[in-house]
């Protein structure tokens, strides 16, 4: 039956693979602590400000959400300094990333152009919207070429992705030189630079390209509750985009896909500057601490402007993720990204970058 009803290609993909998750490996390997250094969470949590407003509104939770989340995107409008009507809000960024291929893209005739490797869900979206793919190679040092993304580009190409900083190497760009770039772009080609770690740059005014979205129609950035705020588990993302591309959205996008907590959590964790400020003093002190470590254990280490590291180890990678695994540290091994050599680990709160590193250096200096 499933050959006369489904879409063909639709075989061809497989469900989506997470980072492991914490009950399961304390089941398989019989550990009663495990820590998960996988996704790039917040280390501190949720906010208390924004535990709390959970707690407040959940008597709302038989009310629809309002349609539009105007007072979401006012709020939001308001600390990116742009209009509400250059801002949407949606189901995490993935929702906007699918939206934005699916509005822009025509099916089996135009073309969206992306790093290889990158985000695996510019892709996903993109397959399986029937947007045909272009692939431009990132440099040997991950950098960006986009000279060579702009050869890429051709009169079908309706969107290319950069994620500013990057995933998995945690490279960024500063926007004057996405600008160039930009400004070299066919007005009928959409730029969308995934800024989901944007906060951990340290200088958000140099490498965001929000200011661009004024003065040029074609492009568009996409930011996440997720990572420096974090609300993975809410799923809330927005994009600040041109008033054209916020018009088309609203009017294909599913009304209700922000939920009304995750809605009041994230005008919550706008106001709570104190927990984002301890955010970033954790992610960037773990990052450092934890980049000299690698180095002087011997691995090949990518500096990163997010909230996590991409190293290659001295010894076969496959077997330091399954070592660290069954000592109940999860990181992430990078062969779903075609780097086979290459491991992420997200920067957590000290006391678990130590219990990693201190795996680690057992692994490499006895074996154990
Ligand atoms: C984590 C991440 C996101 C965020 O996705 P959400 O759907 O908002 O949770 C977006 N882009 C990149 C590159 C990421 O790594």
């Amino acid at each position: 039956m499933k050959q006369n009803i489904l879409r063909q290609e639709i075989m061809e993909f497989s469900p989506y693979v997470p980072g492991m998750n914490i009950e399961e490996v304390k089941r398989k390997y019989g550990l009663s602590r495990v820590i998960k250094l996988a996704s790039n969470e917040n280390p501190l949590g949720v906010s208390p400000i924004v535990e709390e407003t959970i707690r407040r509104y959940s008597s709302y939770g038989f009310r629809y959400p309002e349609g539009t989340n105007p007072s979401l995107r006012e709020r939001l409008a308001r600390y990116v300094g742009m209009d509400p009507c250059n801002i949407v809000v949606g189901n995490g960024s993935d929702e906007l990333i699918d939206l934005v291929i699916r509005v822009c893209c025509v099916p089996y005739k135009e073309n969206v152009v992306v790093f290889d490797p990158s985000f695996s869900i510019y892709r996903l979206q993109a397959r399986f919207h029937g947007a045909h793919l272009k692939y431009v190679p990132l440099r040997d040092d991950f950098s960006f070429d986009l000279t060579r993304m702009s050869e890429e580009i051709d009169k079908n190409t309706r969107v290319v992705f950069i994620t500013n900083p990057d995933n998995p190497s945690g490279f960024a760009l500063p926007s004057r030189e996405i600008e160039s770039f930009l400004s070299s772009l066919p007005p009928s080609t959409l730029l969308i630079v995934d800024e989901a770690y944007v906060e951990f740059s340290g200088d958000i005014d140099k490498y965001s390209c929000i200011s661009l979205v004024e003065k040029y129609s074609n492009i568009g950035i996409i930011r996440t509750f997720s990572k420096a705020y974090g609300l993975a588990g809410l799923r809330i993302g927005y994009g600040i985009f041109p008033k054209w591309l916020c018009d088309a959205l609203l009017r294909v996008k599913l009304p209700f896909s922000v939920n009304i907590l995750a809605e009041k959590a994230a005008i919550a964790a706008l106001e709570d500057r104190i927990f984002l400020e301890e955010t970033l003093k954790t992610v960037e002190e773990g990052r450092n601490y934890i980049i000299e470590y690698l180095r002087r254990y011997g691995c090949k280490v990518y500096p990163s402007l997010g909230n996590f590291i991409m190293f290659s180890p001295p010894i076969d990678a496959k077997k330091v993720f399954g070592h660290l695994l069954a000592k109940g540290i999860i990181i992430r091994p990078l062969g779903s990204y075609g780097l086979e050599d290459m491991l992420r680990v997200s920067v957590g709160r000290m006391d678990e970058n130590k219990v990693f590193i201190e795996a680690l250096e057992r692994l490499f200096y006895a074996g154990l």
